[in-house]
């Protein structure tokens, strides 16, 4: 699979659509999902063109692997909501048609604010 320049993650990160932003760094863009599914709802994106946690596990530099991860933590400390300032969240990663991702751009999704309850529905 080739990576779609005009996916909706691609043009957010390009600033051709508007989006609520949360923090920045060199290797990540987190913001707001415009369809919360619960209290607080981010999402934190890899700057480099990945289509998934699959091809960002194989093409992805060990730098760039370490700054989605710390900046998953950036943002959950900056949110209230990581271990060392807040009571937990949920990362989660949906990848491909069965895992449910619609973007195919890599994101995680973090939810918390309030107990997020089962794991699969
Ligand atoms: P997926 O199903 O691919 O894991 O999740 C895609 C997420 O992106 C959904 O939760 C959806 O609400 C969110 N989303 C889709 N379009 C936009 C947008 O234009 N802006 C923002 N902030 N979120 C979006």
């Amino acid at each position: 699979m080739i990576y779609d320049d005009n996916n909706i993650f691609a043009k957010i990160l390009r600033e051709e659509i508007p989006c609520k932003k949360i923090y920045e760094d060199e290797y990540i863009l987190s913001f707001y999902d415009i369809n919360p599914q619960k209290k607080i709802h981010a999402l934190v994106i890899p700057k480099g063109k990945f289509i998934d946690l699959d091809d960002f596990a194989k093409k992805a530099t060990d730098q760039e692997i370490a700054g989605l991860i710390r900046g998953i933590n950036k943002v959950a400390t900056k949110l209230d909501i990581s271990m060392d300032n807040g009571k937990g969240y949920r990362a989660l990663a949906n990848i491909g048609e069965f895992g449910g991702q619609e973007v195919p751009h890599l994101h995680f999704h973090l939810f918390g604010g309030e107990k997020i309850g089962k794991m699969v529905h």
